[in-house]
């Protein structure tokens, strides 16, 4: 476990919420990308070490549509950088952590990603990424 990567930000409307995280960062976003197999739509600011990340629904069956469905905007996963995911997911498994899918899968900004279920971990939905 390195880093945190990012913090990802699940909004309703991500035209509008560029708009303030580009006043509030001082900044535009560095990249936007769709990930059709997630059903996102991807914003990101760097900051120092650290990035945002901006989650928008792509159709109503998106994991961020569902959560919106329940939950205010608002912070939605934490991002943790690791050199290796195969390890790191190895390791956490022993440890009793539960993985939303067994396998690492190709992410948004070039990564390979895993997420732990928030139900092993305190409630908190934590993703686990490696640079490709
Ligand atoms: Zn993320």
């Amino acid at each position: 476990m390195n880093k945190i990567e990012h913090l990802g930000i699940a909004v309703k409307d991500a035209s509008k919420s560029k708009e303030v995280f580009q006043k509030l960062l001082g900044k535009p976003a560095y990249k936007e990308e769709r990930v059709e197999s997630e059903g996102v739509a991807t914003i990101f600011y760097e900051l120092g070490p650290n990035k945002l990340e901006l989650l928008e629904a792509t159709n109503p069956e998106s994991p961020i549509a569902k959560y919106l469905e329940k939950n205010p905007e608002g912070i939605h996963h934490i991002a943790i950088a690791v050199d290796d995911i195969h390890k790191e997911m190895e390791r956490l498994k022993n440890e009793g952590f539960v993985f939303i899918k067994d396998q690492p899968k190709q992410g948004a900004d070039n990564k390979l990603i895993a997420f732990i279920h928030p139900k092993s971990a305190n409630g908190m939905l934590v993703e686990l990424c490696q640079d490709r």
